[in-house]
Parts: structure tokens; C-alpha cells; sequence
């Protein structure tokens, strides 16, 4: 699930966005001035960041730049409230990647995140991945093994694809938790292990590919 978080300092137009984009099936995550919403991008994961640019305590403009200066992954849309040029310029200058000026339709601004969570999954993964005998289509969720297609279900399919872009990397329990199932899913790490029998069960019966890292978690070799 894709986590958004939402800088804005105006009441009606946080509780807008909150509604559609939950409704759309993001996580969402508001803070209301500019210090809380820096602090929680550097504290949680994100995966893109709507900051209004007139804000109290931080503007977006600083925020922007601090965040891009910790070489910040997430993907941020900037708010102006004026449709002024000179803004916008400096919205993308600090460090933007797109800019809404208000006021917007929320229709507008979901098709946007839309279209910015598309792209910078495209950009990141490779539409096949292949490690050994498995091979995995990312567009279509198709696994093989020697040619032979698996019946993978979709968490079994993300796990996988997730030990494969990390194979050699010991990946722990909650780490696993937090990019699977998602950031606050408080259900315990068992889910983990269970995916991981169920995974070997299908591919690797003798645990010769996903390795117990005791006390850690799970490692693909
Ligand atoms: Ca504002």
C-alpha cells in the first residue's frame, strides 16, 4: 500500500485530500505545519509527499530542500496557493517534482499521484527478474520455475520479488512486515514465516535458496 503524506495547514482542504486519496486506497498521514511534517518524512517511509508551500513554522520551499539535501526518495507535489510563476519555479528548484495550484480538484490531484506512483514503480523495477532458475514477470505477476509456471498467490508473488531484488541482504521479520504488509500493520511476524513455508513449499522444498538467518529473519542466496 502506498503511504502518502499530506503537509497542509488548512483544515478543509487536509480533510478533502484525506478523504479521497483513503478512498482511492492510500495510506494517508497528515501533519498541519511545516516542522511535524519534516519530521515525520524523515521518521516513517513514504512514498510521495503533498506540502502546501505557505506553511507556519517551515514553508514547503525549506522542507522541499532539506529533504531533497538527505536525498529524500519520495515523490513531492508542492501546493501553491497563488498561480504565480516565479513559485512554481522555485517550488521545482527546491526540489519538487510537480506542483498543484490552488484551487485544485481532488480529481486533479489523484490523477497525479496516480500517475507519479506509476512512473517511479516503473523506474525502480525491471519488468522481469531473474535469479537461478526463477523467473518473475513484475507487470503481469507471473512466476517460473525452469520454464514452468508457478501458483503463486500475490503475497507469496511480493515476497519473492522482494528477496530477489535483495538477494544476498538478510532481510528481518519487520522489515519484511513493514514493506509487505505494510507500515502499521500490527499483526505479529508470524505472517512472515508463514509466507516464507508456504513460498519454500512451492520453489525451494529443501531450503537451499531461502535461507533462516536465526534470530533475524531470511536471506536469499
Ligand atoms: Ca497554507
Amino acid at each position: 500500500m502506498n503511504r502518502i503524506l499530506v503537509i497542509e495547514d488548512e483544515h478543509s482542504i487536509q480533510k478533502m485530500i484525506h478523504y479521497d486519496l483513503t478512498q482511492l486506497g492510500y495510506q494517508v498521514v497528515l501533519a498541519s505545519d511545516g516542522l511535524s511534517g519534516l519530521q515525520l518524512a524523515r521518521n516513517e517511509p513514504f512514498d510521495l509527499i503533498v506540502l502546501d508551500l505557505m506553511l507556519t513554522k517551515l514553508s514547503g520551499l525549506e522542507i522541499c530542500k532539506a529533504l531533497r539535501r538527505e536525498n529524500h526518495p519520495a515523490y513531492m507535489i508542492m501546493l501553491t496557493a497563488m498561480d504565480e510563476e516565479m513559485q512554481k519555479i522555485e517550488g521545482l528548484d527546491a526540489g519538487a517534482d510537480d506542483y498543484i495550484t490552488k484551487p485544485f480538484s481532488p480529481r486533479e490531484l489523484a490523477a497525479r499521484i496516480k500517475a507519479a506512483l506509476r512512473r517511479s514503480e516503473r523506474k525502480e523495477k525491471p519488468v522481469t527478474l531473474q535469479h537461478q532458475d526463477i523467473t518473475l514477470d513484475t507487470l503481469s505477476y507471473e512466476a517460473y520455475l525452469k520454464g514452468d509456471k508457478l501458483n503463486l498467490t500475490l503475497k507469496e508473488f511480493e515476497l519473492l520479488q522482494y528477496l530477489i531484488e535483495n538477494k544476498g541482504i538478510v532481510l528481518s521479520r519487520d522489515q519484511l512486515l513493514k514493506t509487505l504488509w505494510g507500515y502499521g500493520y500490527d499483526g505479529d511476524t508470524r505472517v512472515v514465516d508463514v509466507h516464507i513455508f508456504k513460498l519454500r513449499d512451492k520453489i525451494d522444498p529443501d531450503a537451499n535458496l531461502i535461507k533462516t538467518v536465526r534470530g533475524v529473519g531470511y536471506k536469499l542466496i
